[in-house]
């Protein structure tokens, strides 16, 4: 038994897929901006800096006097809610729609960029009024409504920072950000449309905000018109005191270092961070992401993602980066299963989407719903794929592509975290040719690697830790309050260089294959198995939709593999036949050795409120533990289901 072996690498995927020739012809990047890159770096970003109006234009690019401390842009300054919006206005396209929001009862509300404007200055004077200056922390606890974007770009434009908390948590995690941000204001709503009923939002705030000190007012949207209690002199409506705001707002120009949010990260592995962003790196990297990857042309694209705002997704790639860049988006503000299984492609249709960014769970859900369902609706204005989140298992990949791309559009696999702010490895739509489960490249300008125990370099086909070697625009400046847990989490682990705690391989081209966290690695008889890997075999099967593998302790092999997988349609639970047949798939497909012990169907995953599998819920499961934290998931009963359905290990 090896003492530190490194990552196995045990898929073998031959299928490529080249960019569409037209695509290609037209694309926004080229792959000389590889070439640009790698000649002159900070060069590169301080290019890409003048995507952005500052109001003093930044002479310094990157100090890196104080690692791992970086500053970017520092000399500069510029207002971020005037780049998102008043700089489309005034160049002429404030009739330009940028958000068609779609409430999940079939409401839907387009707004320009001079509604938009209008909106945010309107805001911004709300804020002042309720005592908020430059410097202060503001939490954000909506829905999927247009008034979240336009809370984050208010407290942007006067300075403030914002915390959003995901409009699904409960008043613990609530009062905990407060707390830990020390926010003055609470911005939340009656309530918002979830699986076709009105779900109240104050009350978890009520509840959080009585056990915290720091609140002065609560702000609240009226979305549902639900009833809700009401505190005289701390709760004001948001519609109240927009309404008699001007219109009209001077944005004042901040340092580019000046905080623009704290986000908590979706806690997959344990207690969340409280990650904070400034503003000149952050916005330049998210927009010239936002622009490379998705080949974003703003005349005609409609662009969708659909992240949560209360992920790092939606910061980033609803609000910042698509705004930056003056695009039209769609928002949409429920479950894709409301009121039926096609609402997604049905959006789609009706505002004639041409850039979808979704994830992995979602992927795999719609395979798990059927082919026919997208089938029924015109997609045809679809021309670019986007998947963040998770591994994307190979088979998910293709049926994107074919189900949802027509077999021609090209997928953009975006590795990134909360904590690098922006997509760091990613194909470019018109110059990669693309492989089904790899993120393949990092982006111009981003320098990343693999690397073994030892810090080594691994060459073509190994495995090992992904880390990122130089500091880059929009990476996380430390942890709010925490510059010691920052240090320790993210550059301890190797010397200079930042550990992003996912396994990864290169294969024979040099390429990433992201393999999940390290923390998820199996060892299995002296080899380090990827948790990605036994899983994306097992949804190659036919009879499974969705797979969940962990390392359980064992005897003989040190660890042994357990699979939680879940069934299509019509495969039989109760068939011991397929639990044999699941064994040998995986064993012919990536070898003998990462043959799960134990296959167990079941009919739910344990999954984070952003949809991420939790394998530590699991590994507590297989080894017959007491269950961890359970609050980031999105359903604690499906714990018990899973329990109950268990045999006694053998
Ligand atoms: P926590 O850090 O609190 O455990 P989290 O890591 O799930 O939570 P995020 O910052 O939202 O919080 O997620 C980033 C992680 O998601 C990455 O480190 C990686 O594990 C995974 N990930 C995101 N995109 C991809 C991708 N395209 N391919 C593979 N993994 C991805
Ligand atoms: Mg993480």
């Amino acid at each position: 038994m090896t003492e530190n072996p490194s990552l196995s690498n045990l898929l073998k995927e031959e299928r490529r897929f080249a960019p569409p020739v037209e695509l290609a012809a037209a694309a926004n990047v080229t792959a000389e901006a590889y070439e640009q890159a790698k000649a002159d770096r900070l060069g590169f970003w301080a290019e890409q800096a003048r995507r952005l109006t500052w109001a003093t234009e930044p002479t310094e690019t990157l100090d890196w006097s104080n690692p791992p401390f970086a500053k970017w842009f520092a000399d500069g300054k510029l207002n971020v809610a005037y780049n998102c919006v008043d700089r489309h206005v005034e160049a002429g396209h404030g009739e330009r729609v940028a958000i068609h929001f779609e409430g999940e009862p079939g409401d839907s509300r387009a707004i320009t960029y001079a509604e938009l404007k209008d909106e945010v200055s309107r805001a911004a004077h709300a804020l002042t009024e309720l005592g908020v200056q430059k410097g202060d922390r503001v939490a954000v606890y909506l829905p999927m409504i247009p008034e979240a974007v336009v809370a984050m770009l208010a407290c942007a434009r006067i300075g403030a920072a914002h915390s959003v908390v995901f409009g699904g948590f409960s008043a613990d995690a609530i009062a905990a950000r407060i707390k830990d941000a020390d926010a003055k204001v609470v911005i939340t709503s009656d309530g918002g449309y979830r699986r076709g009923k009105p779900s109240a939002l104050k009350p978890a705030v009520d509840e959080a905000v009585s056990r915290v000190d720091s609140v002065r007012h609560v702000l609240v949207v009226q979305r549902t018109k639900q009833d809700v209690a009401w505190t005289e002199g701390r709760d004001v409506w948001w519609h109240e005191i927009t309404r008699k705001q001007s219109t009209e707002h001077t944005p004042e120009a901040f340092d580019a270092e000046h905080p623009l949010f704290i986000l908590y990260t979706s806690g997959t592995t344990g207690k969340p961070k409280g990650i904070l962003h400034t503003s000149g790196g952050y916005l330049t990297q998210t927009a010239y992401t936002h622009h490379a990857v998705f080949d974003l042309k703003p005349e005609t694209d409609v662009y969708w993602c659909t992240a949560d705002i209360g992920w790092v997704t939606g910061h980033s790639y609803i609000t910042y980066g698509p705004l930056a860049n003056g695009a039209t988006q769609v928002m949409y503000e429920g479950t894709p299963d409301t009121p039926h299984q096609g609402r997604f492609w049905e959006i789609v249709q009706k505002y004639g989407v041409t850039i979808l960014y979704t994830a992995p769970t979602a992927i795999r859900t719609f395979m798990k719903w059927g082919d026919d369902i997208p089938a029924k609706y015109d997609l045809s204005s679809l021309r670019v794929l986007g998947s963040v989140g998770e591994p994307i298992n190979p088979e998910a990949w293709m049926w994107y592509r074919k189900n949802i791309g027509a077999d021609k559009c090209p997928i953009v696999d975006t590795w990134w975290q909360t904590e690098t702010g922006a997509m760091m490895i990613a194909p470019l739509p018109g110059v990669t040719e693309t492989k089904p489960g790899s993120a393949q490249r990092a982006l111009p300008g981003i320098a990343a690697t693999v690397v073994d125990d030892e810090a080594n370099e691994v060459p073509n086909g190994g495995g090992g830790y992904l880390v990122l070697t130089e500091p880059w625009p929009s990476m996380l400046r430390t942890i709010w309050g925490d510059d010691q847990r920052f240090i320790d989490t993210y550059w301890s682990r190797f010397q200079d260089r930042y550990f992003a705690g996912d396994g990864a391989k290169k294969d024979e081209d040099g390429d990433i294959w992201l393999l999940g966290r390290v923390d998820d690695v199996m060892l299995v008889s002296g080899h380090n198995i990827s948790t990605t890997e036994v899983e994306s075999a097992l949804v190659s099967h036919p009879s499974v939709a969705e797979a969940a593998v962990v390392g359980a302790a064992d005897e003989t092999t040190g660890q042994a593999i357990v699979a939680f997988v879940i069934l299509r349609g019509t495969a039989n639970v109760e068939d011991e036949g397929l639990v044999a047949d699941l064994r040998n798939h995986v064993g012919s497909t990536l070898g003998p050795i990462a043959k799960p012990k134990r296959v167990l169907p079941v009919a739910e995953l344990p999954k984070t409120r952003s949809g991420k599998i939790m394998r530590r819920l699991l590994r507590d499961v297989a080894e017959n533990r007491e269950l961890g934290d359970v609050t980031t998931l999105t359903d604690s009963s499906v714990m018990e289901l899973i329990q109950s359905r268990l045999p006694a290990a053998p």
